[in-house]
């Protein structure tokens, strides 16, 4: 088999987000990178430890690569600074560097090594998984350049395919009735948009629908409890609903 580096554009494809985001994690300490792996793998992601630079950077280079790297600095063999350029020199895999101290920063950044994002330690895991799902966003290909994912709607780890009414977050396929993925399908075809209850009765139900607007709380509510988090649909007081990806939420 040939070896690919890291994010080939066919990897970088629709399909990442229907498995586990492979993150690889260079670490030397056990300690963290056992406190990490905990929420890591509970946000879906399947984590590669290596525990030194050597092993770090074979690890991103083999099969098809990681999907994310968070690199830690402070390495045993190698300086971190040469890890993160081997990397980045034959992959263009988002790399998050973390360093133990707030006043590596200006040098990590005065050194354009080709990092994706900083971190200080001590690492929180929320603002972790916050951090990894972004820089993945931004470097993932917008779904408007891809005519084969026009059958999907992505927001942040969420992607809804309206060809085969599956719906995927961070990788793990969740189950909606019929009602409720047109709801779903509506709200966030429009992401940060305001739907209106009236457009949402219109264009869910039926123009001629007047059963109770009750109908439409319940099923945002089903949906909710199903993604994991309110914040995917902010109520707008007096006027309708506004989907959302909840890293990006306010507040
Ligand atoms: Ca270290």
């Amino acid at each position: 088999m040939l070896t690919s580096f890291g994010r080939t554009a066919d990897v970088a494809g629709p399909e990442w987000n229907d498995r586990g985001v492979r993150l690889l994690l260079i670490e030397d300490d056990d300690a963290i990178a056992d406190s990490l792996r905990g929420p890591l793998e509970a946000a879906g992601m399947d984590v590669d430890r290596a525990s030194n630079g050597a092993d770090g950077i074979e690890s991103a280079n083999r099969g098809v690569g990681p999907d994310v790297v968070l690199l830690d600095l402070g390495l045993p063999d190698m300086d971190g600074y040469d890890v993160c350029r081997a990397i980045r020199s034959v992959s263009q895999v988002p790399i998050i560097v973390v360093t133990a101290r707030s006043d590596e920063f200006d040098r990590v950044l005065g050194l354009e090594l080709g990092a994706d994002d900083y971190m200080v330690k001590p690492l929180g895991a929320r603002e972790l998984v916050a951090r990894i799902r972004a820089v993945m966003r931004r470097s993932a290909p917008s779904p408007r350049d891809d005519a084969a994912s026009s059958d999907q709607i992505v927001v942040g780890g969420l992607v809804i395919d309206t060809r085969t009414h599956r719906v995927h977050l961070h990788g793990s396929e969740l189950s909606f009735t019929p009602k409720e993925f047109e709801l779903l399908v509506y709200l966030s075809e429009d992401a940060g948009a305001v739907r209106t209850r009236t457009d949402i009765i219109e264009h869910v139900w039926d123009a001629n629908w007047f059963g109770p607007t009750k109908t439409v709380d319940a099923h945002v509510a089903g949906i909710r409890k199903k993604l994991g988090d309110a914040r995917w649909i902010e109520s707008v007081r007096g006027v309708g609903f506004r989907f959302e990806d909840p890293a990006e939420a306010h507040g």
